[in-house]
């Protein structure tokens, strides 16, 4: 077996950083940045079996060390994926890949199973049950934007953003399935505070606050990202529809001309008033 240094092509000895597709030797590691091989934690080495000579070159020129690469390790690892995302692919895509598999094999509509891998869910622990009474809540015209598990009056809710409302789906051992929906329409503003390994997500419609504990630190702000922008598309149409309407000419002419009559103007500001609406 070659187990040759890719770096300066000596061969290598038990203490070696053993990559993807080959070794580098104990001096080499050292050289390129890595620190030594006697301070390289089981994390470091576990990171370099999952990445390639280009990979570890890439990582060391960009000033990481095996410190780093533990960590990364370990990051990865608590968020429970599995197989190392290259490079081009983003930390969140990574996680909605792994998820295809286990949604789909979710006891829900193909309909609810598509719009959930359309919008790249991946935190669905411990909302199973609601996932699968799904379908039932959403109508025709209503599309899953984004979905995550969050806690809510100390239970752990499926938290759903469409297109429409936010909805909130919790089995209740007592009630059965417990529905709360807030409309985008009334939602006033989403906050997201970052905690160490988790998210909150507060929403506010009026008076109301309603606080969405413990999201998963990488959905959170995905979700309230969505959420944000659902409610400016719920709100655009509205606007948009006054100012294409303008104010009714001679209507506003006819106000005029009452303000006249009480002589609440002159007819000098009336006139030019009158001007102005008629685009003289
Ligand atoms: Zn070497």
């Amino acid at each position: 077996m070659n187990k040759k240094c890719l770096i300066c092509g000596n061969k290598t000895k038990i203490k070696r950083l053993k990559l993807k597709d080959g070794y580098i030797c104990q001096s080499c590691m050292k050289k390129s940045g890595w620190g030594s091989w006697f301070f390289t934690q089981t994390g470091a080495f576990k990171w370099a079996g999952q990445h390639t000579f280009k990979q570890f070159e890439e990582f060391t020129r960009s000033g990481k060390t095996s410190k780093d690469a533990a960590q990364e390790y370990l990051k990865l690892r608590n968020l429970g994926i599995k197989t190392v995302p290259d490079s081009n692919i983003s930390l969140e895509d990574a996680m909605a890949e792994s998820e295809v598999d286990k949604i789909n094999k979710m006891d829900t509509s193909d309909e609810v199973k598509r719009q959930l891998i359309a919008a790249k869910v991946f935190d669905l622990t411990f909302v199973k049950k609601e996932i699968n009474y799904l379908p039932k809540v959403l109508d025709d015209t209503e599309t899953i934007q984004y979905a995550c598990s969050g806690v809510l009056d100390g239970h752990t809710w499926l938290v759903v953003c469409t297109n429409a409302r936010l909805i909130f789906l919790n089995r209740n051992m007592i009630i059965g399935m417990d529905q709360k929906d807030i409309p985008l329409s009334v939602i006033n503003a989403v906050t997201y505070t970052k905690q160490i390994v988790s998210g909150t997500i507060s929403v506010t419609n009026g008076a109301n606050v309603t606080a969405i504990e413990k999201i998963n630190s990488v959905a959170a702000p995905i979700m309230a990202k969505t959420i944000r922008e659902e409610m400016t598309k719920t709100k655009e149409p509205i606007q948009s529809h006054i100012i294409e309407q303008g104010p009714d000419v001679p209507d506003e002419i006819r106000k005029y001309k009452q303000l006249l009559d009480d002589e609440i103007i002159t007819q000098e500001e009336f006139d030019a008033k009158k001007k102005e609406l008629l685009n003289l």
